[in-house]
């Protein structure tokens, strides 16, 4: 099997005079230098010594900011040194996040000549409130067009969504992944919304005008998304944010559902729910439960969770691998 590996190159907010009442673009990614190209090209290079050559599928990807809102001529010096990569064909393509408004077809026209396969748009929710609460700066209207205009392109079309922003309720989140599906996205990124130092979320916060989620809130929010992608075979590429060191600290995170393992949370969910639903109680029983193997760690749950809870209906609980297994497919044996 293929391994997909993206090499992330970040440019930071320098593209966006919007400040999303979230965003501290700078603190989220834990840089706020502006890569020039010579950098990009070598961090491009030294990424790729570490990919072995065999059964590899390597993307490019302008992540951080919102790419095409940088001049053209930028973004196409950038996209140049990647599109290097691709004709050298040690790289298959390019993919890069942007913001819905920031899509027009002059745009696209340039992104198909360096060879950009995949737009990630930020669309965070398709609800109109839910935005201009948050401060957007965009509509409902544009994450419409600008995902007809990308997938009329040609090009694979990627709905970022955040849970838990202002005025967002479990019922609207669902109809955002609802929406994601039907505008024909082929991936997403689920995104709680954190609140961060520095940023108008925070001031809103210590205010009382908003309450961040609780982590177990936004874990079953995630799960019924997650399992609703599934079904609908969208790729999730990540859900929550990737853990930086600077977002680690005390001094950047002021509140919200942040955890590492945020993805292991979630999956821990999903297994507890699918074993509590599937398997008869039987105190005075051990029980051997059997999962496929790469979904061992979820069964057993983050720090042994869902045992500890099994153990409260058996004498004994445990959870072995069965290769022939796929999916969440289990067995049981009792003794
Ligand atoms: S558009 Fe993106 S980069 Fe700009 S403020 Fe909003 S989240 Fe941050």
């Amino acid at each position: 099997m293929l391994k997909h590996y993206t090499i992330p190159i970040f440019i930071p907010e320098l593209a966006c005079p919007h400040q999303c009442v979230f965003c501290d673009q700078r603190k989220i990614i834990g840089q706020d230098k502006v890569p020039d190209l010579k950098e990009v090209d070598e961090k491009i290079r030294a990424y790729l010594k570490t990919i072995p050559p065999k059964r590899s599928r390597v993307q490019i990807g302008f992540f951080g900011g919102s790419f095409t809102g940088l001049p053209m001529e930028m973004q196409a010096s950038y996209l140049k040194v990647a599109a290097a990569y691709v004709k050298e064909k040690g790289v298959e393509s390019i993919r890069l996040s942007t913001r819905p408004d920031y899509i027009d077809e002059e745009i696209l026209k340039q992104l198909k000549k360096y060879k950009v396969r995949t737009i990630e748009l930020g669309a965070q929710s398709m609800d109109d409130e839910i935005l201009a609460r948050s401060e957007r700066g965009h509509t409902v209207a544009q994450i419409e067009k600008a995902s007809a205009m990308i997938k009329s392109g040609g090009f694979d079309l990627g709905l970022q969504m955040m849970i838990g922003l202002p005025g967002d309720t479990r019922e609207k989140a669902l109809y955002t992944a609802k929406r994601i599906v039907e505008l024909g996205a082929s991936n997403t990124r689920i995104y709680p919304t954190l609140v961060i130092k520095g940023t108008q979320l925070e001031q809103m916060y210590l205010n009382g005008q908003y309450a961040p989620m609780l982590m177990n809130e936004a874990i079953l929010w995630v799960k019924d998304i997650y399992l609703y992608f599934e079904e609908t075979n969208i790729q999730i590429i990540r859900i929550g944010l990737h853990p930086s060191e600077e977002l680690d600290s005390e001094h950047s995170l002021v509140e919200g559902p942040y955890h590492p393992a945020f993805r292991d949370l979630v999956m821990t969910e999903i297994w507890k729910e699918h074993l509590f639903e599937n398997i008869e109680f039987k105190p005075e029983k051990s029980i051997m439960i059997y999962v496929p193997l790469e979904q061992l760690n979820f069964a057993v749950g983050h720090q042994s969770i869902n045992i500890r809870l099994l153990e409260n209906h058996f004498s004994c609980v445990k959870i072995k691998t069965d290769v022939k297994l796929i999916k969440r497919a289990f067995y049981v044996d009792y003794y």
